[in-house]
Order: structure tokens, then C-alpha cells, then sequence
């Protein structure tokens, strides 16, 4: 199965000039969903890893079904102000302005193994800030996963040093 046929571009969205990726085409989509699932899974199985986090919001849709099947926990990351209990936070640029991620301070510890897993890596920006808050909480960060990289924005070269896959890349 092609998934790539199964993802919309959108052009113009959110703002002029970004083509969109839009997955919501492969979710609602059963073989798309599932073969999808267990590519992520046959990515990252067999390494040990005790929990995946996955970044608001993209990321929890295939990542706490990751958990399952890895029988990991999950741990979301999410933008400041919606995690209720203690947090530890991470700011970034963004090409206008910094933005902010956060996670609850006893979601990780000293010993777990961590995917980390979002939808889609342009940049790399939200996914290196998201490697620093799990490294302030002193867990080990395995694998690094995304359904789509859209290699041209040369995001990986802001993960050197971790392993980084993906299903698709444009
Ligand atoms: P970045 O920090 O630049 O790697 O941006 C990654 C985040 O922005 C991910 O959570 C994506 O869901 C979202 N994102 C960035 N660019 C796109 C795009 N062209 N299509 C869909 N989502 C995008």
C-alpha cells in the first residue's frame, strides 16, 4: 500500500506559502491506519523502550497506539498551560516569535527508554526542544520516529546524534 496516496496536501495552510500535510485522509482510511501503525511499530520494536512520548497534537494519534503494542507507557508533551500538575518546560524559535512545550516533571524516570514520536519533521525545532526536556529529566532517548520528514527543511541535521526514522519522506 502507497501512503503517500493517502495524504492530502493543502496548500496555503495554515498561512500562504506552507503546503499542509494533511493526515487526516490516511486516519480515516482502516488499511491506511493500520498499516501505518505497524510500520512505527516494526520500526521500534525489540529496543527496549519503556515509554513513548508523543507532542501535542499530531503526535499522541499514533503514539499511545504505539505504547500499546511496544507495551510501553505514554507520556504527552504538550503546549504550556494544559498539563495540570508540576511541569518542566522547553522554549524554541519559530521562524516568527518562540513557542513553548511542556511535560509533567515525574512523567519520566532515570532509567526509562524513550521513543519520541510526532507526525511529521519540518525543521526540527519542537522535536530538539522535546529531546531537551526529556534529557533534563535524565531518561535515555532510543529512537526518534515521524510518519512523514519532509527532508528539503533538513530538520535531522537539529537530531544529530539520535537515531531519527521515517515512514515517508517528500
Ligand atoms: P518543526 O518544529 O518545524 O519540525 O515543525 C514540526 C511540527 O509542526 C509538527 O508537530 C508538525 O505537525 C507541524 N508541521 C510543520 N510543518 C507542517 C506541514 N507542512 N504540514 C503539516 N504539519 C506541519
Amino acid at each position: 500500500m502507497d501512503l503517500k496516496k493517502l495524504i492530502r496536501d493543502v496548500p496555503n495552510f495554515p498561512i500562504e506559502g506552507i503546503i499542509f500535510k494533511d493526515i487526516t485522509t490516511l486516519l480515516k482510511d482502516p488499511k491506511g491506519y493500520s498499516e501505518t501503525l505497524d510500520k512505527l511499530y516494526n520500526l521500534s520494536k525489540n529496543k527496549g523502550i519503556t515509554k513513548v512520548i508523543g507532542i501535542e497534537s499530531r503526535g499522541f494519534i499514533f503514539g499511545g497506539a504505539l505504547a500499546e503494542k511496544l507495551g510501553a507507557g505514554f507520556v504527552p508533551i504538550r503546549k504550556p498551560g494544559k498539563l495540570p500538575s508540576e511541569t518542566v518546560t522547553e522554549s524554541y524559535e519559530l521562524e516568527y516569535g518562540i513557542d513553548s512545550i511542556e511535560m509533567h516533571k515525574d512523567a519520566l524516570e532515570h532509567g526509562d527508554k524513550i521513543l519520541l514520536h510526532d507526525d511529521l519533521l519540518a525543521t526540527g525545532g519542537t522535536m530538539e526542544a522535546a529531546c531537551k526536556l526529556v534529557e533534563k529529566l535524565g531518561a535515555e532517548i532510543v529512537q526518534i520516529s515521524f510518519l512523514i520528514d519532509l527532508t528539503f527543511l533538513n530538520g535531522k541535521e537539529k537530531l544529530k546524534g539520535y537515531e531519527v526514522q521515517s515512514l515517508i519522506e517528500y
